[in-house]
């Protein structure tokens, strides 16, 4: 039997090598979408992150010269620090996400994790220290133990189950017939828009990156989800910074900073009672959105 067992045994962990990888690839593609090939130059070097600082200095992007998008952006996030970033649609947030991922060089500019320059980098040392919780997240057609498990393909179960109960699924799963085993995915059981969500977190508890980017559903949810949503997201943030996409000013007025885009210019920064205090652009955002 020990003859019959190795190479399964061996085929299994190839089969979770390359899983791994591929959920690697769906989480970028969900934010590069036809993002074109930045290079790294030949004397490329592994970043080396152990703190999560996060540099942005004087940073501007197109992505067609005659349609500048981000203009001049410069602010720190400190590590371990919660940073929103907020702004009308298109103005530029998720290409600032982009920029961090090095998914595109700046035209001008230079951004720092670490205090290095990310333009340095060879892009994989770049991508192993972050991670991404997409506004929605792919699902594979297996086990939701094994969709979990991306996040590290080496975890055991033991750790799967610890991050299922950080990520707020403990009580959804233990309503399935078949539990942690249950198949999802187009074949199998669809899941919410929130519970995928936090799928996405559990995996990415799992990768423990030390940069943690949330985008949050511009959709909203109904309110218990949102809560399960941002406790698992508190959780998770606890050891990293974070820097979270919004779209709900509701959910991030605990953040210990929020970059306010207008137009792809970085038109305030502060925290929520700060800018509330200021009564320009974001407190006008604030008011519109309690009205709503
Ligand atoms: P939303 O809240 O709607 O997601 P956003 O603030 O994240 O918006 P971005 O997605 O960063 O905004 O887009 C900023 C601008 O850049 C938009 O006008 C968009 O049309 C443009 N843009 C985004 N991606 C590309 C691309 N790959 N090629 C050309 N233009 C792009």
């Amino acid at each position: 039997t020990m003859q019959l067992f190795m190479p399964l045994n061996f085929l299994g962990f190839v089969y979770r090598e390359i899983r791994g990888a591929m959920a690697n690839i769906h989480n970028l593609f969900e934010v590069l979408e036809r993002a074109p090939k930045v290079q790294d130059s030949p004397q490329a070097k592994k970043l080396s992150a152990t703190q999560g600082r996060i540099r942005f200095e004087g940073v501007s992007f197109h992505y067609q010269p005659e349609r500048p998008i981000l203009r001049d952006v410069s602010f720190t996030v400190e590590p371990g620090q919660k940073v929103a970033v907020v702004g009308a649609s298109g103005a530029g947030k998720s290409t600032l996400v982009k920029l961090l991922f090095r998914l595109y060089n700046p035209t001008q500019g230079e951004v720092f994790i670490d205090d290095q320059k990310i333009t340095a980098c060879t892009q994989n040392s770049v991508r192993e220290v972050l991670g991404i919780v997409p506004q929605d997240t792919v699902l594979f057609n297996d086990s939701l133990l094994e969709n979990i498990r991306y996040g590290d393909p080496q975890a055991d179960d033991d750790k799967v189950r610890a991050v299922v109960k950080l990520a707020a699924l403990d009580t959804f799963i233990a309503s399935l017939p078949d539990g942690i085993q249950t198949q999802v995915g187009e074949r199998g059981l669809k899941l919410s828009g929130g519970e995928k969500q936090r799928v996405a977190i559990a995996r990415a508890l799992l990768k423990n990156p030390q940069i943690l980017v949330f985008d949050e559903a511009t959709s909203s949810l109904d309110s218990q989800s949102e809560q399960a949503i941002l406790q698992a997201l508190k959780q998770a943030a606890r050891a990293h910074t974070s820097l979270v996409i919004a779209h709900r000013l509701s959910t991030i007025t605990d953040a210990d900073c929020i970059l306010v885009l207008d137009g792809g210019v970085l038109v305030e920064q502060g925290t929520h009672t700060a800018l509330l205090q200021r009564n320009g652009h974001y407190a006008r955002l604030w008011h519109v959105q309690q009205n709503t």
